[in-house]
Order: structure tokens, then sequence, then C-alpha cells
């Protein structure tokens, strides 16, 4: 069992000094009371930890990341109850040619520009692959030009 809120304030706490670099602030909603999942720790704490490191680095500067946490949430493509935690950001957002291939391993939507920001292209893949076996799901939306949301969803049972 893993506490989420928890998960998420200490993934925001320990990328507070990454957030404080590009003067990005970190805002976290709806996280208050303790919401269990089953689950590894670590393995969340990884997937949030690359998501909101994502959200940061591909955000801009000066901007917000909003880390959104609801919980009870009836998915009708799960049948079960599930927690659901949005991490949306102020960037250029992400065409949608892309949206599909986002979670191979090593894809990069402009693989200069990330070449030079530094990381290796498995962020992602990470996330699907933990999720897979929590049989949670990613959900990504986004605009060009207008930010993205990357949505975790983790059934309780
Ligand atoms: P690593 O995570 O290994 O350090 P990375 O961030 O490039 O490297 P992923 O996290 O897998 O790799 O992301 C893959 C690509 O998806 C990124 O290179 C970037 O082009 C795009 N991407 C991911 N998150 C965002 C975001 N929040 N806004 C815009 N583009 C994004
Ligand atoms: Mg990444």
């Amino acid at each position: 069992e893993v506490d989420i809120p928890a998960v998420l304030r200490s993934v925001v706490l320990s990328l507070q000094p990454v957030a404080e670099k590009q003067n990005v602030k970190l805002i976290v909603e709806g996280a208050e009371t303790s919401e269990m999942v089953p689950g590894d720790h670590d393995q969340l704490t990884q997937v949030f930890t690359n998501l909101i490191e994502n959200a940061i680095k591909y955000g801009g500067r000066d901007k917000e990341v909003h880390i959104c946490m609801t919980s009870h949430t009836v998915e009708p493509t799960m049948r079960s109850s599930a927690i659901r935690v949005d991490i949306s950001d102020q960037g250029e957002g992400i065409a949608s040619q892309h949206i599909p291939r986002l979670t191979e391993r090593f894809y990069r939507v402009d693989s200069h520009r990330s070449r030079e920001m530094g990381g290796t292209g498995l962020g992602l893949a990470i996330v699907k692959h933990i999720l897979n076996r929590h049989r949670g799901r990613l959900r990504i939306e986004s605009h060009k030009g207008q930010g993205s949301c990357f949505s975790v969803i983790l059934p309780y049972e």
C-alpha cells in the first residue's frame, strides 16, 4: 500500500531545487489527506519524479507546474475506483502526431534540443512500464502552444 499524497509531497520536496533553478513554481492541489493504493512505493515515486521533472524541464522558465490529485474517480475504462493525478505545465505543448510515440524508449520530439537539455529519452518509457505493472494508465493531453497535461490513473483494487 502506497500513500499517494505523501509520495507527491516528497517528490515535490526533492525536485524543489531543480524547479528553483528555472524559477518554476510547483503547486500541489487536492493532496491533503492520505489515499492508499496497492503498489510499490519506490516505483510510484519514480513515476511522479519523471513526470514532474519533465513538466519543469519542458514547461519553461518562470512558469507554474500544477500537480492535482482527485480520488474516487470512477474510470469508465477501468471498472474500479481510481486515484488520478494530473501534472500540467505551461510549456510549448506537443504536436498531436508525437503523442502516441512519447512512451517509446529513446523517443524525443526535438532530438537536437533534447540533447542540449540532457537526459536519455527513457523517462516516459519507465513511467509506462511501471504503470502497466500497477494496472494503471497514463493519459497525455497536449496541444501545440497550450501546455501539456500528463494524467496518472491508479486503480484501488
Ligand atoms: P529523460 O527523461 O530520460 O531524462 P527525456 O525527458 O528526453 O529524457 P522522456 O521523459 O521519456 O525523455 O520524454 C520523451 C520526450 O517527450 C522528451 O524528449 C520531450 O520531447 C517530450 N516531453 C516529455 N514531457 C514533456 C512535456 N511536459 N512537455 C513537452 N514535451 C515533453
Ligand atoms: Mg524526462
